[in-house]
């Protein structure tokens, strides 16, 4: 019989519980970025041990092996007698035990990684993973765990983490922690320093907020907003399904991502996100996306994602569910948390869903579906070329679920939508939270929950690489959606009065990047004016029509002000060798998506079911 997959943990379950595995955390070496660990092995039953290191994370998709940053490993009995052991594979070892005595595995974990799915440590703080940097036993892995943390070298006082205490609440830190098996260990990431926490309760589960960075943050503004998106995916799945949750806010120079869990997220952002309305926008859908995962992903699951096999890739082709879903439910919840107005969310549909998918010439050649099984080699590779590849299936699935909904609002004449399919998967996994859901059970959730049949679109936009059929569906609820020509904006101090005309915004079809007064191209788009004149990915642009630009803007700049009536002449070099070429740009188009002017009773009726609540 296969054993059960325990992923639900409340704190009441760890109270005054023991634990055979335990790892000693401390911090005498976090000047050079080292976490000291001793993992302690009791209650041995064999002369071999068999320890491991998972090689991937769970929630990210691609083979990382995080061991490769462990080192000074010394293995002994608990007398100090040391023992005999060696590697069996990258990350696996074999431990002889002769008297099968509790075990101590000492090491170091190099941890110097700023990021959500990373282990940090430093002289001011430490953020570990232990999926990064924890080993587990081989057939031990359902058996209670306990980490202890020890500050004695540091001069920090707060711990924060969803691993559940093992004192009960007496106005100290607890510094002993547990989870009921390693998957929820591993799942369960801990901040250590003088952060700064803050706490709400709703519906009587416990949420902190954590803020990680020296960043000065509003603490009582950041938590009003997280307390409103909480509310609203209260209000969306009908119940919380934690006793206690952490959001850990990472804000640092360059940060990005997030990292959803079972009881707390992690989620990073530049200091920029809290400088205008947009990027807090921005930052509060990072938020909203990763807490949604609470139910998508982490309980409501594809079947192949848990029990997980930490050993090697788990492929499945239904990412278009735990991400695309996830990414049409972010911006959507947003709207409906109030950080978008109805205007904004429309145009966020139309530039960051529909128009960035626009620009994406891998959608004509991989399927959504193949995008999610080679996730492991694809989307997590970050290839400059990615986009002529493949669509990813974060902006591909949340347009095809943007879809999905719609076209089940209209087939159920605006009584049913795609979210009452989610709650009856979540309904599902409450009575039964063994199973993974498959595609078909999916297809067949819907059709039942909303009485509509869809399985026809549903293949075709999952399986196929033609264009989706935006506006026959938007035309439903009386949207437009429209490709038209970018106009440059000819304001001066307000007024419109322009020295001279300004020519149409004209399209390259590069990313450039500056660097010390150069500018290389970093992106090409198939089929761009850039790619017919022969400009390759890490090609350097030297001069237009003659004249030598350094900065990014010095080339928009001539390249804008040139037009796209006659080609332009470029100089640029590959590989050390100069060459010219002429290319010939062509007007910029802007995607937008707005309510029709000539909207009826019903399409209104429809188009405001689908947008709340
Ligand atoms: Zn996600």
């Amino acid at each position: 019989m296969q054993t059960p997959f325990i992923i639900e943990q409340t704190d009441a379950q760890l109270i005054g519980s023991k634990a055979d595995i335990t790892y000693e955390i401390s911090f005498e070496h976090a000047t050079r970025h080292c976490i000291s660990i001793r993992m302690i092995i009791a209650k041995n039953t064999s002369t071999t041990i068999i320890a491991k290191s998972p090689v991937w994370i769970p929630g990210s998709y691609k083979v990382r092996d995080m061991n490769a940053h462990q080192h000074a490993i010394r293995i002994h009995d608990v007398n100090g007698t040391p023992l005999e052991w060696k590697w069996l594979a990258k990350h696996v070892m074999e431990i002889h035990n002769p008297t099968q005595s509790d075990i101590v595995i000492a090491y170091e974990y190099y941890a110097n990684d700023r990021g959500v799915r990373t282990s940090h440590v430093n002289r001011n703080h430490a953020f570990i993973m232990p999926v990064a940097c924890l080993m587990y036993v081989e057939g031990r892995m359902e058996e209670i765990h306990h980490v202890k943390i020890d500050t004695r070298h540091t001069e920090w006082n707060n711990i924060s983490t969803a691993l559940s205490p093992i004192t009960p609440d007496n106005n100290q830190q607890p510094t002993i922690f547990g989870a009921l098996n390693y998957h929820i260990l591993i799942d369960s990431p801990i901040e250590i320093g003088n952060h700064r926490s803050t706490y709400f309760d709703i519906a009587g589960s416990k949420h902190e907020i954590v803020l990680i960075g020296n960043e000065s943050v509003d603490m009582e503004w950041i938590k009003g907003e997280i307390k409103r998106a909480v509310e609203i995916q209260y209000q969306f799945w009908g119940d919380l399904p934690y006793d206690r949750y952490v959001f850990f806010l990472m804000i640092g120079e360059g940060l990005r991502g997030g990292l959803e869990h079972l009881r707390c997220n992690v989620s990073a952002v530049d200091p920029s996100a809290f400088l205008d309305r947009s990027s807090a926008q921005g930052m509060m859908a990072l938020l909203v996306h990763e807490f949604f995962h609470t139910w998508n992903v982490k309980r409501i699951r594809p079947i192949e994602l848990g029990p997980f096999n930490y050993e090697q890739e788990n492929y499945t082709r239904m990412l278009w569910l735990a991400e695309g879903w996830t990414s049409y439910y972010d911006d959507l919840l947003s709207y409906r948390s109030g950080f978008y107005s109805r205007d904004e969310y429309l145009s966020v549909l139309a530039q960051a869903h529909l128009g960035k998918l626009a620009r994406v010439q891998g959608r004509f050649s991989m399927s959504l579906k193949d995008s999610s099984f080679l996730a492991w080699t694809k989307l997590y590779t970050m290839s400059p070329d990615q986009h002529n590849q493949f669509p990813s299936y974060y902006t591909k699935g949340g347009i095809v679920a943007l879809l999905l909904d719609i076209l089940i609002i209209v087939k159920s004449g605006g009584k049913h939508k795609l979210e009452h399919a989610l709650r009856a998967m979540w309904e599902q996994y409450k009575i039964d939270g063994q199973r993974g859901f498959t595609e078909d059970d999916v297809i067949a959730i819907i059709e039942t929950t909303c009485n509509v049949s869809i399985k026809q679109e549903f293949d075709a936009w999952h399986n196929g690489v033609e264009e989706l059929p935006y506006q026959s569906i938007f035309d439903h609820i009386g949207l437009e959606w429209k490709e038209h020509q970018a106009h440059t904006p000819q304001e001066w101090y307000g007024d419109y009065r322009p020295f001279h005309p300004k020519n149409p915004q004209v399209f390259f079809g590069c990313v450039i990047s500056e660097d010390h007064g150069r500018l290389f191209v970093r992106e090409v788009e198939k089929d761009s004016p850039a790619d017919k004149a022969g400009i390759g990915i890490d090609d350097e642009i030297i001069a237009v029509n003659g004249k030598r630009v350094n900065t990014r803007t010095m080339l928009i700049n001539a390249l804008q002000s040139h037009g796209s009536k006659q080609p332009a002449q470029l100089i640029a070099q590959c590989d050390g060798r100069m060459y010219e070429t002429s290319v010939h740009l062509i007007p910029a188009m802007l995607f937008t998506l707005k309510i029709s002017d000539t909207i009826s009773g019903e399409q209104e009726h429809l188009l405001d079911y689908w947008l709340n609540a």
